[in-house]
């Protein structure tokens, strides 16, 4: 029994977005997609005839043919050839949303140029599952993928994203991952909130929250494992004077207690807790 119906596809490319864990967690039409295009594509061509195999997808003479950015050219041209024959294509990357730190670019823009369809099956992104639970502004946010290996270029990267206004978001390789903190706290400083998302959607999914100076010192000592998204909020927003805070702290104290909306303030502003802290305790004396 499987959930997907065979449907009649317009031809065109198919961009499906695939689990970053759980199997289950792919939606009704990526399966309906996959159930029915004539050409099969992917980034990891065992991965994804393990995961139709789950669904209970069968191939029916169709074989899944392997893609990535650096395919040869003659690779993408016999793809788009079969696109330009009226074929609907399916391509799916190893795990979550092609494209997103993953290959597809490539293809998707040579066929959008040469006027295919080009569409997704919206679905996982490792990036939107950390946001989602990291604790941090969600309201604006940069996807800053993959930094450097080296330390000299980690750090020149995160210079260049000090002063963007929105929370920051980075994959990053378990490995790599305290090297990449204590970067961040030499670049960003360690006041600024964090989050490490790790394992998301699988058994051992954590998420550890704090500063980057408290996420940098205990992810030192701890060996991790699995696949990671690092997370940092916002730079300080200057432009707040303290006639700013305490209007926000006095909206916020008419709902909550002072350690909730110290930690609201906190979050909107993106200003060191200390700070606000100090201010919420000053507008209370005087109240
Ligand atoms: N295209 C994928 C997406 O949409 O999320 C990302 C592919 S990229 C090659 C792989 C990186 O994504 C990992 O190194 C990790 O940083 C992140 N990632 C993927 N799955 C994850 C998961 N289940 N938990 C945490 N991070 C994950």
């Amino acid at each position: 029994m499987t959930a997907a119906n065979r449907v009649k596809l317009a031809p065109g490319l198919y961009f499906l977005a695939t689990p970053i864990g759980t199997a289950r967690d792919i939606t009704l039409r990526a399966l309906d997609i996959l159930a029915s295009a004539d050409v099969l594509v992917a980034e990891d061509t065992r991965a994804l005839r393990r995961l139709m195999d789950i669904h209970g997808i069968a191939l029916e003479g169709r074989s899944v043919v392997a893609y990535h950015d650096h395919s040869k050219a003659t690779h993408r041209d016999r793809l788009l050839a079969q696109l330009e024959e009226g074929q609907s294509m399916a391509y799916a990357s190893e795990a979550g949303t092609p494209l997103i730190a993953d290959p597809g670019y490539q293809l998707g823009r040579a066929a959008s140029e040469a006027g295919h369809l080009v569409t997704s099956a919206p679905g996982p992104s490792a990036v939107l599952a950390a946001l989602s639970i990291s604790g941090l502004p969600t309201d604006s946010f940069f996807f800053a993928g993959f930094a450097p290996n080296s330390t000299g270029q980690r750090q020149a990267y995160y210079r260049t994203l000090v002063d963007i206004p929105g929370t920051l978001v980075f994959y990053e390789s378990p490995n790599r991952t305290a090297k990449a903190l204590r970067d961040m706290e030499a670049i960003f400083g360690g006041d600024r909130q964090a989050a490490m998302a790790r394992e998301l959607t699988k058994k051992f999914e954590e998420v550890q929250r704090g500063t980057v100076s408290e996420l940098a010192q205990n992810l030192s000592e701890q060996t991790i494992k699995g696949e990671v998204v690092l997370l940092v909020a916002r730079g300080t927003q200057d432009s707040f004077d303290d006639a700013d805070i305490e209007k926000m702290l006095a909206e916020e104290l008419e709902g909550a207690s002072v350690k909730d909306a110290v930690a609201q303030v906190v979050q909107d502003t993106g200003l060191p807790r200390r700070r606000i802290y100090q201010l919420a305790l000053e507008l209370n004396k005087r109240n």
